[in-house]
């Protein structure tokens, strides 16, 4: 049986002669590292939904004020280690990184979400990069997302994007608790506007296609957690020196939608993308 090296996450195996040179022919085809050709064989084996983005809920509810809490962040957990998403009455701003879940506050503090916490709308998946690049001397959101655009393999797939770093500006937003009911740009007139310098920091997100519009916030989405776990929020706008950018295609797209009444009575028939680029904070 094989040993795991349980700290570095190292398997050393011996594959047989007929894997080996399956294996060798699929990576000489598809560029493709045997790395990430045997996690993905073995996430699928292991029923680890490789490639896929699992989704509580549509922008467009949010929009139309569906903030109640429908799935349980212990449930949330079991489709994805890194995503974002909100809490129950849009209780402020959702970090998944490495399994672990963080709810930043409007008040500035951030702490671990209780595994029984009730969340509205979550976007996860288990992120395992098939693309990593350095970014020198990106001046600010729109230099950030253009080189990501530049990267992207196609405008028709998902991608999840982990952003490492030291960030000489970060300006972020956080969501203040909200009467149900109340529409999402109502609701995010009165965010809590933070702006650090000097933070290490690791970004978390997604790009999502325009026909997505209607379910998860087209464009580029991105939530931060400061590396000693103290600041996290919404991202508007960054400067920073140099920074680690994996990127991840999804092409598969699981939505549990909330049997909630609120859900099941709005009105989700119209285009929210105005909307929520006016509730997302207008990116400089
Ligand atoms: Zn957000």
């Amino acid at each position: 049986m094989a040993t795991v090296q349980d700290s570095s996450h190292i398997v050393p195996i011996r594959l047989g002669r007929g894997l080996w040179q399956a294996l060798t022919e699929r990576c000489k085809r598809t560029g493709e590292t045997p790395t990430h050709v045997i996690s993905a064989a073995l996430a699928e084996a292991l029923d680890l939904e490789h490639h896929t983005i699992y989704q509580v809920s549509t922008s467009g509810a949010l929009v139309e004020g569906v903030y109640q809490g429908c799935v349980r962040i212990a449930d949330i957990l079991r489709h994805g280690d890194f995503g974002l998403g909100t809490f129950d009455g849009l209780d402020g701003e959702g970090i998944l990184l490495d399994g672990t879940c963080w709810q930043a506050s409007s008040n500035g503090s951030v702490h671990q979400a209780s595994p029984e916490a009730k969340a509205p709308f979550w976007v996860v998946t288990h992120f395992q990069p098939d693309q990593v690049h350095t970014f020198t001397g990106v001046r600010n959101w729109a230099d950030l997302t253009s080189r990501i655009d530049d990267l992207r393999p196609s405008a028709n797939v998902f991608t999840a994007i982990r952003i490492r770093g030291h960030f000489k500006q970060i300006n972020y937003r956080v969501a203040c608790k909200s009467d149900p009911g109340t529409d999402l740009v109502s609701a995010t007139s009165h965010q809590a506007v933070f702006n650090m310098q000097q933070m290490d920091c690791s970004l978390v997100g997604f790009w999502t296609p325009t026909f997505a519009r209607t379910i998860n916030v087209p464009g580029y989405h991105l939530h931060l957690l400061s590396d000693d776990h103290a600041h996290g929020g919404h991202v508007l706008d960054l400067e920073a020196d140099v920074l680690t950018v994996e990127l991840h295609t999804e092409n598969q797209l699981v939505l549990a939608l909330p049997d909630t009444p609120a859900f099941l009575e709005a009105d989700l028939s119209g285009d929210p993308s105005a909307s929520l680029a006016q509730a997302g904070g207008n990116h400089s």
